[in-house]
C-alpha cells in the first residue's frame, strides 16, 4: 500500500497566514499596553513583516512606541507561540486529503513542537492523517533533512521508502536526506521557495504547481 506524506508549513496551508494570526495576537496583548488600537498595531507588523521578514517585528513595534525591553520582546514572542491560530487549508490541500482518504497519510513537519502541534489541530488535521510526526519531538538534530521520522513511518506501516511519496516546498531540507534511501519526492512550487533554484541533490524527483496534480495513477508511476 503506498503511503503519502505531506509537510505542513507552506504545502497543506500558506505559512503567512500563520504569521499574521500570530501578530493579531500580539497585536491584542500589546494594545492596552501601548494605548494604540490592535488594528492598527497588527497592520503594522504585517506591513514591516512584508518588507524585512519577521526577524525584528516585536522589537520594532516596542521601539516606536518607546516599550523596548528584553522582558517586553519575550512576551511578545509568548504570546505569538502560545496563540490559538485560526487557519485554513490551501484548497487544493482540501480537495487532495478528501481525494487520498483512503491512503495511510502522514505529516511530517519541523518547527516548535508546541506550535506544530496547535497548527494541526486548528487545520483540523489530527482526525485526517494516521499521525503527525514533529521532528521536534525527537530532538533538534531530527529535523529535516534527517530521515528519522520517514524511517518511523516505514517501519509503522511495513513498507520500503520506494512506496513513501513525501510532497514539500522546501528544497532546501526536504528532499536531499530521504532520496538517497529511496523514498519518492514531490515538490510543491509555492510559498518562499517556489523559486529556489536546487542542485540535483536537494531537488525532488517531481515537481507539481498544486496538489490537484496528485492523482492516483501519478503517485503509482515508478519516479524517485
Ligand atoms: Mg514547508
Amino acid at each position: 500500500m503506498p503511503v503519502l506524506v505531506f509537510d505542513l508549513d507552506d504545502t497543506l496551508y500558506p505559512e503567512l497566514s500563520y504569521v499574521h494570526s500570530g501578530f493579531r495576537a500580539v497585536a491584542a496583548f500589546l494594545s492596552p499596553l501601548l494605548g494604540v488600537p490592535a488594528e492598527s498595531l497588527a497592520a503594522g507588523m504585517m506591513a514591516e513583516e512584508a518588507v524585512q521578514g519577521r526577524g525584528q517585528v516585536f522589537d520594532n513595534v516596542l521601539r516606536q512606541h518607546g516599550r523596548w525591553s528584553k522582558a517586553m520582546v519575550t512576551a511578545c514572542l509568548r504570546t505569538y507561540r502560545q496563540h490559538k491560530p485560526t487557519l485554513s487549508l490551501y484548497p487544493d490541500a482540501e480537495r487532495c486529503l478528501a481525494r487520498f482518504a483512503n491512503w495511510p497519510i502522514y505529516i511530517v513537519t519541523d518547527g516548535h513542537k508546541e506550535v506544530q502541534a496547535r497548527k494541526v489541530a486548528a487545520l483540523g488535521l489530527a482526525n485526517r492523517v494516521r499521525h503527525a510526526y514533529l521532528t521536534n519531538r525527537y530532538g533538534r538534530h531530527r529535523a529535516k533533512p534527517d530521515p528519522h521520522v520517514f524511517q518511523l513511518i516505514c517501519r509503522r506501516e511495513g513498507v520500503q521508502p520506494e512506496e513513501v511519496t513525501y510532497v514539500g516546498d522546501n528544497v532546501c531540507k526536504d528532499f536531499v536526506g530521504i532520496k538517497p534511501l529511496g523514498f519518492k519526492t514531490v515538490r510543491i512550487l509555492r510559498g518562499n521557495y517556489a523559486h529556489y533554484e536546487a542542485d540535483a541533490a536537494h531537488e525532488a524527483a517531481r515537481s507539481i504547481h498544486s496538489l490537484d496534480e496528485l492523482t492516483e495513477e501519478s503517485l503509482s508511476t515508478s519516479f524517485q
